[in-house]
């Protein structure tokens, strides 16, 4: 099931179709703004398409021991944070994964501005989140997908640089994913160029504990009220459960 080397990953190149709500998630509330903006939203996505080359990498990992603040891997990478073990608990194996719009959008932005045409800069940047944020859901899918066909359960997607994981995971992404074969390179500041880039991992198990459907994992009886993984509002008539992380 896992792949032996670790420079191995899967590459695919993934068509992606936006719709304006896509790009407004990404532009922030429109207010009387959005009958105005619309012809604006319409080029911008016609040219982000057309400029974008949209695609990810993954590749599977074994968890080898799931300790205090540690998840580690087979082949020696590993995660680290507080809250990782009990995302992670009873996962097998995590996929990680990196997707992109590419770097058109990114210089084509640049030129704009450079143009002084910020209007046009700021809906051609956020039709460019929307493209990398729509890849990853994607991907994250079709993950989720190919997983439970296997008969796993699959977790919440984890992202590096949250309240759970910090952005030195990064590092643990990189390492275990050859994401220079999608045009994707890691700076020195953990930000990705280009920076329409996403990574994540997804990790999943026959007995793993929280997964991605809200409705059967156990937040919903969990008194962690301020857990930033939060799936479910806590329900006091629930019977309660503690899992030691009182965030
Ligand atoms: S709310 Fe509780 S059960 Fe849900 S992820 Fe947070 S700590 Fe875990």
């Amino acid at each position: 099931m896992f792949s032996p080397d670790p420079a191995s990953g899967t590459i695919t190149r993934v068509d992606v179709e936006l719709v304006p709500d896509d790009v407004w998630r990404c532009l922030g509330p429109a207010g009387g703004a959005r009958e105005q903006l619309a012809d604006d939203i319409e080029s911008a996505i016609m040219e982000a398409s057309s400029l974008a080359e949209p695609a990810s990498v993954k590749r599977e990992l074994a968890v080898s021991t799931i300790g205090r603040g540690v998840v580690e891997f087979d082949g020696g990478l590993s995660v680290n944070g507080p809250m990782l073990p009990h995302l992670m608990e009873g996962a097998q194996g995590a996929v990680f994964l990196v997707v992109t719009a590419g770097s058109e959008i990114g210089h084509r932005v640049s030129e704009l501005f450079a143009d002084d045409k910020p209007l046009e800069a700021i809906v051609l940047d956020a039709a460019g989140s929307a493209i990398a944020m729509n890849v990853q859901s994607r991907t994250v899918s079709e993950v989720a997908d190919e997983r439970k066909g296997e008969g796993y359960q699959v977790g919440p997607c984890l992202v590096p640089g949250n309240e759970y994981w910090d952005l030195e995971g990064q590092r643990t992404v990189f390492g275990a994913l050859p994401a220079g074969q999608i045009g994707v390179r890691l700076l020195d500041s953990l930000q990705m160029d280009p920076q329409k880039s996403q990574s994540a991992l997804v990790p999943f198990g026959e007995e793993l504990r929280i997964l991605d459907d809200p409705t059967t994992s156990p937040c919903s009886s969990c008194k962690a009220l301020r857990c930033p993984m939060r799936l479910e509002p806590y329900k006091a008539n629930e019977a309660s459960w503690d899992t030691g992380i009182h965030s």
